[in-house]
């Protein structure tokens, strides 16, 4: 793509409004665009990273069995007052409407009512389970506090799925294979080495949930991380007793700030039998189906890669998630570097293209150090002298000059080095 095809552009300033690091340098880059706090526009450039954090959580997902669909936002009072959540005393963080005959209507914060309820149109025996829907969309949630840019939206993406088991046998042997899914994800969006499986509080029916917290200043939660075990444990539950359960040692726990990326949760019969879904078993007896749910904050993941991997210059993307491969930069005649953009399209690669005939070298280097592709390819009547095309590694201070052949060679390694 070309950039003067973008009818966004990059900007000195974040809103003086905005405190966050991840939307000031989201919104400076143009991957964003502030509507209000906690609700983001997602420009062009920002719309591409969602999609590839979401095609790389869908990917995991449908590995281990998962079938995606999409839930109604719109929810009426039904299944929600048969769990108690339609309460304001319980839930305080609904977006309220009505239909024009005064019927109350809300925008669904979470789904696992409206998926349990529908679930009893399609699950009556054993032979239809287990059943693993998931959805990637956009939430909505009335939060009190949203400071912390896409960390914590109004409006956000989020994935869901919900799991509908026979038992607990075969519950559990589904949620280790998605905690092993989670923290591929983690791996692959570039914030592995920094996210940690965490013990959280586990509700009415088990006694630990699982929350993936990825160390972080920015972050609003507190955790004591087992270094040698690669295990932590949120302050939310840390006491001595959780400690002994964990043969944490609590000399070496280190406490840091850290923020919950994802969480996977154990419901069992929670919603399952308030809202009568119930299969008949191999012995034909009635029995509550056994679920589980599991989130994960697309737009707070976005928001915690731009936290944790920018650097003074700007946003420094991993590759598996940056909006292309690479910024291609002409400051010579723009013909050579379009023939290489057609190029590198052909063999694969996502081009952007800085193709501005008005602007200076500096402001499109700044721009693209701003932008945080993995790669800058330079056009220039230096580069041409010198035999080709300047490479730079975003996260590197080194160039080199390329050929075609090589410059295309290089990338494929490197890219496929990712696969
Ligand atoms: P938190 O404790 O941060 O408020 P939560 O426990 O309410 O989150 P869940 O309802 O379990 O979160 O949602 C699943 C995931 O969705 C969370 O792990 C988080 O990554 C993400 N998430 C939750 N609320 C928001 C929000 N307001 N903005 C962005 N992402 C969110
Ligand atoms: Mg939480």
């Amino acid at each position: 793509m070309k950039m003067s095809q973008l009818f966004t552009r990059t900007r000195k300033e974040a809103p003086a409004d905005e405190q966050s690091k991840n939307a000031q340098l989201l919104i400076r880059a143009g991957y964003v665009y502030k509507e209000m706090a906690g609700v983001y526009t997602f420009l062009p450039l920002g719309l591409r990273v969602i999609d590839k954090i979401s095609s790389i959580i869908k990917s995991e997902m449908d590995r281990i069995g998962g079938v995606q669909m999409k839930n109604s936002v719109l929810q009426k009072k039904d299944a929600w007052e048969k769990t108690g959540r339609w309460d304001d005393e319980i839930v305080d963080v609904w977006f309220k409407t009505k239909l024009q005959n005064g019927t109350e209507l809300r925008l669904a914060f979470t789904h696992e009512e409206a998926v349990t309820n529908l679930m009893k149109d399609f699950i009556s025996s054993y032979k239809d389970l287990p059943a693993y829907p998931y959805d990637i969309r956009t939430m909505f949630r009335n939060e009190t506090r949203a400071k912390s840019g896409l960390m914590r939206g109004r409006e956000f993406y989020w994935k869901a799925l919900y799991s509908f088991s026979k038992d607990e046998e075969e519950h559990n042997a589904f949620y280790e294979k998605i905690k092993q899914a989670y923290i591929n994800i983690f791996e692959r969006v570039g914030l592995g080495d920094k996210t940690f499986l965490t013990f959280a509080s586990g509700g009415t029916f088990s006694k630990y949930s699982h929350e993936f917290q990825t160390v972080s200043d920015a972050g609003e939660d507190i955790i004591y991380i087992d270094y040698d075990k690669n295990l932590a444990v949120n302050k939310e539950v840390y006491t001595d007793e959780v400690l002994a359960d964990l043969g944490l040692s609590k000399a070496e726990l280190k406490e840091e700030k850290a923020i919950e990326v994802g969480n996977i949760f154990s419901l069992n019969t929670k919603f399952s039998e308030p809202i009568g879904l119930r299969y008949k078993n191999e012995e034909g007896k009635e029995v509550p189906v056994i679920m589980g749910s599991y989130g994960i904050g697309i737009g707070r993941l976005m928001g915690t890669i731009v936290e944790e991997l920018s650097d003074e210059k700007g946003i420094v993307w991993p590759k598996s998630v940056a909006p292309f491969d690479l910024h291609l930069i002409s400051l010579a005649k723009n013909e050579e570097a379009e023939d290489l953009m057609r190029e590198l399209e052909k063999a694969g690669f996502e081009v952007l293209f800085d193709d501005r005939e008005d602007v200076s070298a500096g402001e499109k280097f700044a721009d693209a150090d701003l932008m945080g592709l993995p790669f800058r390819v330079l056009v220039s009547q230096k580069s041409l002298d010198a035999g080709g095309y300047e490479i730079k590694s975003r996260s590197q201070d080194d160039t080199q000059i390329l050929d075609k052949e090589e410059l295309l060679d290089y990338l494929k390694k490197v890219y496929e080095m990712e696969i």
